[in-house]
C-alpha cells in the first residue's frame, strides 16, 4: 500500500480543505470552486497554483478569509444529500438490524417490548426526528 499524504491545516493558507472519498483517501478540495483535485495534488506546489491559476484575485488573503469559505462548503454539504442523510439511512437500518436480531425465535419476546423497542425510538427520534419515530414505532 503506498504511504498516504497528510493533509496539512497549513494547505487552508492556499485554499484548500480535505474531503474524504469512497475509499477512506483524504483528497484536496478548492474552497473557492468546490473542485476536488487527485490525492497526487495535495502538494503545496500544486494546490498554490490552482489558486494562483484559478483564483488569482484571493491569491493574497488570509486564513480567515478562506476559513469562511471552507465554512461555507461544510454547511453547502449537511444541507445537500451529504453524509448527514447518509448517517440518517444507517441509523435506520441498524435499527432494522436490531429488530430482526430480536425476532430470531430463540430470544424471548419480552426483551424487544421492553428494552430494544423504546432503546430503538429514542434512537431514531435523536438521530431522525419525531415523525420517523412515529413510523418506526
Ligand atoms: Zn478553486
Amino acid at each position: 500500500m503506498a504511504k498516504r499524504r497528510k493533509y496539512s491545516e497549513d494547505y487552508l493558507n492556499i485554499g484548500f480543505t480535505t474531503v474524504l472519498a469512497n475509499n477512506a483517501v483524504e483528497k484536496p478540495e478548492c474552497v473557492l470552486c468546490d473542485v476536488v483535485l487527485s490525492v497526487e495534488s495535495i502538494k503545496p506546489s500544486k494546490l498554490k497554483r490552482h489558486l494562483e491559476t484559478k483564483h488569482l484575485e484571493h491569491a493574497e488573503k488570509d486564513l480567515e478569509f478562506f476559513k469562511r469559505h471552507e465554512l461555507r462548503l461544510k454547511r453547502q454539504k449537511l444541507n445537500a444529500s451529504g453524509s448527514f442523510q447518509q448517517q440518517s439511512a444507517a441509523a435506520v437500518e441498524a435499527s432494522y438490524e436490531v429488530a430482526l436480531e430480536n425476532a430470531k425465535p430463540k430470544k424471548p419476546h419480552m426483551i424487544g417490548e421492553t428494552l430494544i423497542k423504546p432503546c430503538m425510538l429514542k434512537m431514531v427520534k435523536l438521530a431522525l426526528g419525531e415523525d420517523s419515530a412515529k413510523k418506526m414505532q
